[in-house]
């Protein structure tokens, strides 16, 4: 926004007036936040995938929002799942503070979010989607959540006024983004306002809209170097993970098999026609896959294949979301006024490891997308180096929007960085504690700084180090080589430290559900 301020010319007697272009201290805020969506399958990014999906223009949308703002490397949650990343980002807390260690949980009673926080400043604001914290209900305006997990078509929503089932047709992607823009159509225009757009795309079991079932099809997604990973190099948790495409990837629910299936998935609310579509484009890929009778790694190799293109058609949509937003924000003058965000709430696997799904602190799983615009603010084509993590978003977000954040916060705002000034006590690492259990992954707790990432099983006492200079794939852990030892010393003092200053204790673990059958969580897993 333009401020006509008085120059000093005037106050000196002289008639003159500047007009100068200052950034708006309350400028709106656009928050796309997606599930599941992997770092390593945007194009802005410079990572495994990041090629091959500027070719196919799989995030031509999160590209130019990338190119007309900036994107930061190494941003990264605390807690690699959906539930416990989204109270993170709520609460400015890490999961063992906010009540939200496993999935589907609530966040404790009386723990500040920040929605609240720009409501009470005069921002007019909005949920609308993915929301998955059981009991808990937003602070906002106006809100619209999916139940749970949510589906893919024909979405059943939450509201102030209880559940509205099927309440709106079509695909999911579609309805959320038409709902946001409405909500902003429709919004008080003496107002700022804040607005969470939350897919639930690209999240398992990955079921894509019909206009992408043809797309990709003869195209072949490059694979991951350690698709065929035996573990050797590291300790007993990642051989007793079941996450495996060659092993836990599903041919009926995540593959859409068989021919004749009469849902391609659990969440499929389709209509005939829609089931008439779906069998006309996957039906005879089906049927040469009956033929073809693969075995071993082939099938494995195919299972990658199917797995990866039905994702990144589910990311497509969630990309075409996002390029509608921009382009109302453009069309109604909004947006050299407006913060643009794009963020998932965790990373995923994309066949890094011969693996799906996420919780890990490794690199796929650690690793948060986060795009911002900031017109004005943020120069264009800024590639943010600083580790920030998803504690820090409510407090950035209370920062960008002009208000007090409050005392306690784990996070802390980047909202300097983001105006070009770090810090210089800016944080050299970040801590992370997973519990949940699912996938059968054992729970653990570390460090990720530049160039290391430690972590402690500690229900099995197994410790790992892994050298991301020497090793970026992780495939063996260093922790037991003597070159190593000073390094361990060190970095489980910054853990000691992370720990002391988060008070995080053994003694607030959640019960470990971990000896429980793991198909049910599997199946839900977020
Ligand atoms: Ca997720």
């Amino acid at each position: 926004m333009r401020r006509i301020i008085p120059s000093i010319l005037s106050i000196l007697g002289i008639s003159a007036i500047v007009t100068i272009a200052a950034p708006n201290p309350h400028p709106n805020i656009v928050f796309i936040f997606s599930d599941d969506h992997s770092l390593q399958t945007i194009g802005a990014y410079d990572a495994r995938l990041s090629e091959f999906c500027k070719k196919q223009k799989v995030t031509p949308n999160l590209d130019r929002l990338a190119a007309a703002g900036g994107l930061f490397v190494n941003s990264f949650c605390g807690n690699s799942l959906c539930s416990p990343s989204r109270a993170s980002v709520l609460t400015g807390l890490h999961s063992h503070s906010n009540g939200v260690m496993l999935l589907d949980h609530p966040i404790a009673p009386g723990v500040w979010t920040f929605p609240g926080n720009l409501r009470d400043a005069g921002y007019q604001t909005a949920v609308i989607g993915k929301w998955h914290l059981a009991s808990t209900r937003p602070t906002t305006d106006y809100w619209r959540i999916l139940p749970g997990q949510g589906t893919y078509w024909h979405p059943d929503l939450i509201g102030p006024d209880g559940k509205e089932k099927e309440a709106h047709k079509g695909y999911t992607t579609d309805i959320l983004t038409d709902m946001g823009l409405d909500w902003l159509q429709h919004r008080d225009k003496t107002k700022p306002f804040m607005l969470m757009l939350q897919h639930k795309a690209p999240h398992r079991p990955w079921i894509p809209p019909t206009r992408y079932y043809q797309w990709l099809a003869d195209v072949k997604i490059p694979e991951p170097e350690s698709l065929f990973d035996d573990y050797s190099g590291r300790g007993s948790p990642a051989h007793n993970q079941k996450m495996e495409i060659a092993k836990q990837m599903t041919l009926n629910e995540d593959l859409k098999l068989p021919v004749n299936a009469k849902s391609p998935g659990e969440n499929n609310r389709m209509t005939d026609a829609e089931r008439a579509d779906w069998q006309a484009a996957f039906g005879p890929r089906n049927e040469s896959f009956a033929k073809a009778n693969l075995q071993g790694r082939e099938l494995t190799r195919w299972k990658y294949q199917e797995y990866m293109k039905d994702y990144l058609r589910c990311i497509k949509a969630v990309d075409d979301s996002v390029g509608r937003v921009l382009d109302y924000l453009k069309a109604e003058g909004l947006d050299g006024n407006t913060v643009v965000i794009y963020s998932a709430d965790q990373g995923f696997y994309n066949g890094e490891h011969g693996w799906f799904d996420k919780r890990w602190i490794y690199e796929e799983s650690i690793h948060m997308p986060f795009i911002v615009r900031w017109p004005g603010v943020v120069k264009p084509g800024t590639r943010f180096i600083p580790m920030v993590q998803n504690i820090d978003y409510a407090a950035t977000f209370v920062d960008i929007a002009g208000g007090k954040v409050p005392e306690g916060l784990h996070g802390r705002s980047f909202a300097p960085i983001l105006r070009g000034q770090t810090p210089a006590d800016w944080r050299k690492s970040v801590y992370y504690h997973y519990y949940d259990g699912g996938h059968s992954v054992a729970r653990h707790y570390g460090v990720r700084t530049d160039r290391y990432t430690l972590a402690h099983f500690y229900q099995t006492d197994e410790w790992e180090l892994y050298d991301l200079q020497k090793d970026p794939q992780q495939m063996r852990s260093v922790y037991s080589q003597p070159a190593y030892a000073k390094t361990v010393v060190e970095l489980k003092a910054e853990l000691e430290r992370l720990r002391k200053q988060y008070k995080d204790s053994p003694d607030l673990d959640p019960p470990d559900r971990s000896k429980k059958t793991t198909s049910a969580s599997e199946k839900k897993s977020s």
